[in-house]
């Protein structure tokens, strides 16, 4: 038996009719850019976070980049976040001249810890920037406070967390722009790349369209330099079919995230839940000193394991310009050294599970 981390073929099996469907629909329609179906996914994913505006566009990437961009954000300023969390985030920030000043992360959830963002505040702070980080909600609460009293704009990172919420309230709502991700493996996941920013302002929102489309409010006037972050008809359609099931596949992720803790918790450090948090285990992420041990037998046993991520963002090369160094994150740093991402995913069987588990406690 061999268990890979997501299983994407189960899905598409189950849909398979339905989005042949609505993909035959949308060939026959001729209309694959920004049309119908574009616009009704960006209005059911506005409804059911609760939130005014949603703009479709290319990638998660492109939703960071052009939502950070579109509250003014650039050149000289700075954008406060985590450095455990996938290059993207610290990425999107760059390319709009701004910097990524880099807040170490709370030892339990693994997100942004807002009991240090504080000291990291400068006079070109302009916003802080959480990442929802394998599915558990920032402290959203703590977070807006501190934006609250220093002037500063939230955009939250959801690329890992559709559907999680903070007391029935879901992540992407809290923020000034909540930026989500429908790469294939993410909880809602297209079959392709793509993404979207959700908005209350009307007005950034509409910024945010002119520069998905070269910078451009219509009939070839273009009043800035954008981009071409467009998102197709065709992964609307897709995304379409899988939001109607957005709720079962997360509620199924989360029984599989109980059996895990059930089986495994006397052995490693399984993910936490703060009450009043929904965690949508984009990733079920377990902690022990003997990661590599346990990698290694389930590696033996045709059995996938990834570490997300071996190095936090204040390390990498890339950003080698911004003068950090090892030590400068302890908590951030440790937690790359002992996490381990399990298969995860809404058909994950439960015998996998119980197999996994396993070979897991026998590592340990
Ligand atoms: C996947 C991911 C992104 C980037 O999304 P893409 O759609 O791949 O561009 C950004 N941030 C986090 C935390 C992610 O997991």
């Amino acid at each position: 038996m061999t268990v890979p981390m997501v299983d994407l073929k189960k899905q598409f099996n189950d849909i398979k009719e339905e989005v042949f469907e609505i993909i035959t629909e949308i060939l026959e329609s001729s209309q694959y850019i920004l049309g119908p179906r574009v616009r009704e996914l960006e209005n059911k994913i506005a409804d059911y976070h609760g939130v005014k505006e949603a703009v479709g566009v290319a990638s998660g990437t492109d939703a960071l980049h052009l939502a950070v961009e579109a509250l003014g954000i650039g050149d000289g300023d700075e954008v406060i976040t985590s450095p455990f969390t996938f290059f993207a985030t610290a990425e999107a920030v760059l390319y709009t001249g701004a910097t990524p000043v880099f807040v170490d992360i709370e030892p339990d959830t693994m997100n942004l810890d807002p009991s240090r963002i504080e000291e990291a505040i400068t006079e070109k702070t302009k916003a802080i920037l959480p990442v929802h980080i394998f599915g558990h909600p920032a402290d959203m609460d703590r977070i807006a406070a501190i934006a609250k009293k220093h002037d500063l704009k939230i955009v939250e990172d959801c690329a890992q967390s559709f559907g999680a919420a903070l007391r029935g309230r879901r992540t992407g709502s809290f923020g000034d722009a909540g930026c989500f991700s429908f790469y294939p493996s993410k909880n809602l996941g297209g079959f392709g790349d793509g993404g979207m920013v959700l908005l209350n302002d009307p007005g950034v929102a509409d910024d945010v369209r002119m520069l998905r489309n070269h910078g451009s409010r219509g009939a070839y006037r273009h009043e800035s330099v954008g981009f071409n972050s467009r998102l197709d008809e065709i992964q609307a359609g897709i995304l379409l079919v899988k939001m109607k099931r957005i709720d079962e596949y997360n509620e199924k992720r989360r029984r599989k995230a109980a059996l895990y803790r059930e089986l495994l918790c006397g052995s490693v450090e399984c993910p936490m839940e703060r009450p009043d948090n929904l965690h949508v285990y984009h990733q079920y992420t377990i902690r022990s000193g003997r990661r590599d041990e346990i990698q290694k037998r389930l590696r033996d046993n045709d059995i996938s394991s990834v570490v997300y991520y071996p190095t936090p963002l204040h390390l990498q090369e890339a950003v080698g310009f911004l003068g950090y160094k090892k030590g400068d994150f302890p908590v951030a740093e440790e937690t790359s050294e002992r996490v381990l991402s399990l298969p995860m995913y809404p058909e994950l069987e439960e015998a996998s599970i119980r197999r996994i588990a396993d070979i897991v406690n026998n590592a340990v």
